[in-house]
């Protein structure tokens, strides 16, 4: 295969700035960052007079895109569709998350999502089980009455898969220690969350085998003096991610600032939480029998509950560099800390020997254009 290049006036690698430095990959991986003028005379190369070129945005939270909902549709097109809707707005890789759904469809979403990878589908990382083994005081917007705590039994009944990157969000306190355990064995990432966990209720057996926390302040107990719930302990576990919803709708600007001075670098990350109107004509979906819509730019069910986000990833991270975050941190917090959570150690930086991702941003942190596996969008 043949070397190509994409160049802009900044490069931002993972750690720090190039000037004028041109990205250059082949069959799929970076082959190095060099200075523009020492391109190879013949190599195809597309140059952006305006922005910046990072790693790839990683999405690990998108319930949908492109009109289409992983829970309506669990398949190889479905998940095309959605990668292709995100795209757009950055994404350069995601994890298409099944929202509370019976063990039937967990089943065909986690035999899915490893067909998906193995048909090497652009931007398909991984598959993210959110629920339903989560509280119902925190439910949110899914539906309680699928809600239970699995045996290990139960969930070796799953067709765990090899190659797609697993996410699971569960409330800990639905789940026995065994069976947290069991999911650390067969390679799942376990992220608490619609939990209403006391202190108390976080054992420290059970937090270590917590890897992070689902969108940090939604659907959580609150930090409060006498107890700190989920909030308070997940700003305050070190080994442990928060991912966050920037859509300053989900969460005050205030509240996510307090949350990155509390987290260690690198464990506080961006999830859009994006439903089906994100790279979409129509503002409204149907989700188990609920009617969800975008009123306002919040999409709420009946009832009134925020159900999902309607926000990309570039703007999820222009909004944090409006909030006062420096821009190679949020452009961190897009790209190289999902990488790290997601335990991808061939993505979120761009060096010699990683995957060929990049998202290209304009001066207003729009989407020029995004790189997956070498090939050029
Ligand atoms: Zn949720």
């Amino acid at each position: 295969m043949v070397m190509k290049a994409i160049s802009a006036p900044r490069l931002f690698d993972g750690e720090q700035y190039r000037y004028d430095a041109a990205l250059v990959w082949k069959d799929g991986h970076i082959h190095a960052v060099m200075p523009i003028s020492e391109l190879p005379k013949d190599i195809e190369h597309q140059h952006y007079d305006e922005g910046v070129i990072a790693p790839g945005f990683i999405d690990i939270q998108v319930n949908g895109g492109g009109d289409v909902m992983f829970n309506n549709d669990i398949s190889s097109s479905a998940i095309e569709t959605i990668c292709q809707a995100h795209r757009k707005y950055g994404t350069a890789y995601l994890l298409p998350t099944l929202i509370s759904s019976t063990p039937e469809k967990i089943a065909k979403a986690l035999s899915t999502a490893e067909q998906a990878v193995n048909e090497k589908i652009a931007g398909m990382l991984g598959v993210h089980i959110e629920g339903p083994w989560l509280n119902e005081a925190k439910k949110g917007a899914h539906d309680a009455t699928l809600f239970y705590s699995p045996t290990v039994d139960d969930l070796s009944q799953f067709p765990w898969p090899h190659n797609a990157k697993v996410l699971i969000t569960a409330a800990t306190e639905k789940m026995s220690l065994e069976a947290l355990r069991y999911l650390q064995q067969v390679g799942a990432i376990i992220s608490c969350g619609h939990s209403n966990a006391t202190v108390e209720q976080l054992s420290n057996d059970k937090l270590a085998e917590v890897n992070g926390f689902t969108h940090l302040f939604n659907a959580m107990s609150p930090f409060e003096g006498r107890e700190p719930g989920v909030v308070g302990t997940a700003l305050n576990s070190d080994h442990a991610w928060c991912s966050i919803i920037t859509d300053g709708i989900h969460v005050h600007p205030n509240s996510f600032l307090l949350a990155h001075r509390a987290k260690p670098q690198g464990k506080l990350l961006i999830v859009t939480d994006a439903m089906a109107t994100v790279g979409s004509k129509t503002n409204r979906f149907e989700l188990d029998g609920q009617i969800i819509e975008v009123i306002d730019n919040k999409l709420v069910n009946a009832e009134g509950s925020l159900a999902g986000a309607h926000i990309g990833m570039d703007q999820s991270v222009a909004n944090v560099i409006r909030w006062g975050i420096e821009e190679s941190e949020a452009l961190k917090m897009a790209s190289t800390y999902p990488a790290l959570a997601m335990k991808a150690n061939d993505l979120g930086k761009l060096a010699s020997g990683y995957r060929a991702a990049a998202t290209v941003l304009n001066a207003n942190y729009q989407t020029q254009a995004v790189l997956v596996d070498g090939k050029l969008y």
